[in-house]
Parts: C-alpha cells; sequence; structure tokens
C-alpha cells in the first residue's frame, strides 16, 4: 500500500496513523478533518472544559511525517478516490473515522448541541449565575451539562421525553435511583415529557405547555456522520457495516473505526456501533492490522463511563433486553453502589457502577473472560468480584 488516506481527524481517526506507524507503515498517510483542530478529546468537553477547568484537550499523538488536511471535508467516495471540497485525494487504503453528529430538533429558535471544542468554549462562555437554561435530554450528555451548568449558578431545567434519566440506557429501574441526583443539584427535572420545537424563547412542549430559556442545549443523541458516503457502494445500516476486522466489502480496502463503525461482534453474535470513547481508542490498533493484512479482530466488552453531579458513572457490559438488575449495595444511599444484569445461567452481562470503580473493571474482566457469577454473590458487598 502507498497511500493511506484517514477521513476524521478526531480520536479515532488521530489513533489510526499512530497504530499504522507502529505497525511498520512508512509510505504516504493523509489525515483529512473538517474542524480546523489537532485531534482532540471530547469526554473532558462537558466536564472540565465546561467547568472552566481546561481549555485545550489536543490529544498527545505523534503525528508526524502525517499530512494533515484539517478546516477539509470528505464530501464523496468511489473506488479510489476522496471527493472533498479542496480536491480529490487518491487512496490505495482508506480508514473512515467521521464520528457522530449530534440530532437538533425542529424549530425557529436558536439550539446548542455539544460535539465540538468549538461548542463547548461557546456555551461555557454564556453560563453564568441566574441564566435560564433549557437542556432537551437526561442522558449522558444532557446530565453531564446540568451538571456544570448548575455549578456554575444557572437555572437549569431538564426535559425527558423518557419516564427516568436514562431509561433507555440503564433501564427505568436504574434510572429512578439517578431522579434525586437532579434534584440535590437544585436542577429542574420534567419527565415524561417530549418537546415539540425549539422557539426563541424557550421550548414548546408536546401538549401545549412551554419551558422558558435564555439558552437551549440539545443532547438527544448523535447519528453516525456517514452522509458523505452515499452513493459510494458501501453498506451503511446506523454506521458503515464492517465485519470483525473492521473491514468493508469493497473494491478497494476500506476499514471504519469509532462512532461511525457498525462491526459484527463474534463475542455477541450483532453488530455493534458503540459512541463511547473506549471504542475510539482501541478499535484504530485492529483496524490498521486489518487494512495492512493482519488478522486482528475487534471484539471488546463495551465500555463507558460518565461524570454526573459529582459521582463515577461507568458501564461495561451489554444489558440484556428485559433482565431485571441485581443490585450490590444501597442506589438510595449516596455512598457507592453498583448493578449487575445477568443472562442465563448465571452469566454477568452487564455491570453499572456508581463510585465503585473496581466494580466495573473486575465486571468487565469476569465478562471477558464468559465468567459465571452467583447473582446473590454479586449482590454480596462483602465478596469482591475478583
Ligand atoms: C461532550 C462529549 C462528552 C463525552 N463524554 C464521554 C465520556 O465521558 N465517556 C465516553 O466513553 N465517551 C464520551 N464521549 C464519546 C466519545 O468522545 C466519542 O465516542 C469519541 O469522540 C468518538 O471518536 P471518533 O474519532 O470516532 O469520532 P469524533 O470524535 O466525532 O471525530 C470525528 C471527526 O471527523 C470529522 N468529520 C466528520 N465528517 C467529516 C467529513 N465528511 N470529512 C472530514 N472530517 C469529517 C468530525 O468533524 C470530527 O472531528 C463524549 C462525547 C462528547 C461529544
Amino acid at each position: 500500500m502507498e497511500r493511506i488516506v484517514v477521513v476524521g481527524a478526531g480520536l479515532a481517526g488521530g489513533r489510526v496513523c499512530q497504530e499504522l506507524r507502529a505497525a511498520g507503515y512508512t509510505e504516504a498517510l493523509t489525515l483529512v478533518g473538517s474542524e480546523n483542530h489537532l485531534p482532540y478529546d471530547r469526554p473532558p468537553l462537558s466536564k472540565a472544559v465546561l467547568a472552566g477547568r481546561t481549555d485545550d484537550t489536543t490529544l498527545p499523538l505523534d503525528l508526524g511525517g502525517v499530512e494533515l488536511l484539517l478546516g477539509r471535508r470528505a464530501s464523496g467516495l468511489r473506488p479510489g478516490v476522496v471527493e472533498t471540497d479542496g480536491g480529490p485525494l487518491d487512496f490505495d487504503g482508506l480508514v473512515i473515522a467521521t464520528g457522530a453528529d449530534p440530532v437538533r430538533l425542529p424549530g425557529d429558535g436558536p439550539q446548542r448541541v455539544l460535539r465540538t471544542i468549538d461548542d463547548a468554549r461557546a456555551l461555557r462562555d454564556v453560563l453564568r449565575p441566574g441564566l435560564r437554561l433549557a437542556v432537551v435530554g437526561a442522558g449522558w450528555i444532557g446530565a453531564e451539562v446540568a451538571t456544570s451548568a448548575a455549578a456554575a449558578g444557572a437555572q437549569v431545567t431538564v426535559v425527558e421525553a423518557a419516564a427516568t434519566p436514562l431509561a433507555q440506557a440503564l433501564g427505568e429501574d436504574v434510572g429512578s435511583h439517578l431522579i434525586d441526583w437532579y434534584a440535590r443539584a437544585g436542577v429542574t427535572l420534567r419527565l415524561g415529557t417530549s418537546v415539540d420545537a425549539v422557539r426563541p424563547d424557550g421550548l414548546d412542549l408536546a401538549g401545549g405547555d412551554h419551558v422558558v430559556a435564555d439558552e437551549v442545549v440539545v443532547g438527544v443523541g448523535v447519528r453516525p456522520s456517514t452522509g458523505w458516503l452515499a452513493g459510494s457502494g458501501l453498506e451503511i445500516d446506523r454506521g458503515v457495516v464492517v465485519d470483525e476486522h473492521l473491514a468493508a466489502t469493497w473494491p478497494v480496502p476500506v476499514v471504519c473505526v469509532g462512532d461511525s463503525a457498525a462491526w459484527w461482534s463474534r463475542r455477541y453474535a450483532t453488530r455493534l456501533r458503540v459512541e463511547h470513547w473506549d471504542c475510539a481508542q482501541q478499535s484504530p490498533a485492529v483496524a490498521a492490522a486489518a487494512l495492512l493484512g493482519a488478522d486482528a479482530v475487534y471484539d471488546p466488552v463495551p465500555y463507558f463511563w460518565s461524570e454526573q453531579f459529582g459521582r463515577m458513572v461507568q458501564f461495561a457490559g451489554l444489558r440484556p433486553a428485559g433482565a431485571t438488575p441485581v443490585w450490590r449495595g444501597d442506589p438510595t444511599q449516596p455512598k457507592g453502589w453498583s448493578a449487575g444484569w445477568f443472562d442465563g445461567d448465571d452469566r454477568l452481562a452487564a455491570v453499572l457502577a456508581v463510585g465503585r470503580p473496581a466494580d466495573v473493571v473486575r465486571g468487565r474482566r469476569l465478562m471477558a473472560a464468559g465468567g459465571t457469577v452467583d447473582p446473590d454473590r454479586f449482590a454480596d458487598l462483602a465478596t469482591p468480584l475478583a
């Protein structure tokens, strides 16, 4: 291979350049990114950046010898050529690392999203005591924005369509224990409430109610950034469809990493797309190997963390639909607790840990090994998961 082009200069794109070099690839390597920034880390945007503790999250990657085309957007793809707004780029190996774009809501009012460092700096600059801030979505991003905004003295209202925060990710059993976190932080939480439209003075709610706000932040999820691949012949199904090596079926070698990849998981015998840092960090090593002809497989137990209302929240695994959680510790108490989900044969399928990092680390190891755990012993805090 003499010219590899990586499209998308986020964590996954930057890391894949590093991994290609580490794997011995010395030929031409081009990294194309639509943002005018070197690859940077996004998790701190809704935490340390909003809180004013840092302003720069550039990743410590060695991109020496990589041709950087920043502020340049890919607009189309055909075998051997990426079309960009600065002209075509030839390649004989391609990495797709275009991540995901936030979903926006209808309406004629201004709405902020939080995806880029520019979004984060702009939001931080308007946070002030007394600001009436409406946040749509009590998911991961909504909770983190509410945390920082409340700490800055803003009057925060979070509007959530589901019956509890994080109902889709964690289920209502767990979500019901998070409701109190909002109240304790002085945040108004309106559950079971859908937003019809964003207006210049706030939110129109389904049913005719209105939330007055000076600023609106929408945190209702993301969609993979794959629009530029339309007509390329690549299979797109909520992400770029790739196999367990992260390779697509196409006339020229193509791999996909990070938030935009919908890969085949051998472990779960299903296609997964995971919009979490760990995937963007770890999948590039496998994709680089696959592009260079080695036989690596990407098959993690998914992992994610969030920091909300002063708590460290970590999750690993895949929650089986309909399973009820087994508590490890008391979720009504402020001290740490965990929840575990099991599938048949006492196999641990997922762990949520609030302020108990060891549970998630050890639980993830157990899941990776396919180990069985007696749910009664899981529930016993005196029994270490190790
Ligand atoms: C505010 C925030 C907080 C988060 N917090 C956490 C957390 O606490 N824990 C956790 O596990 N995960 C967290 N995440 C998720 C994590 O950051 C993402 O999973 C990760 O950034 C994905 O990396 P990526 O490189 O795949 O995509 P991205 O980081 O989205 O990078 C993709 C890049 O490609 C560029 N691009 C898109 N289309 C084109 C195109 N056509 N041409 C050229 N360039 C293009 C984009 O501009 C972007 O720079 C958070 C995300 C956000 C936004």
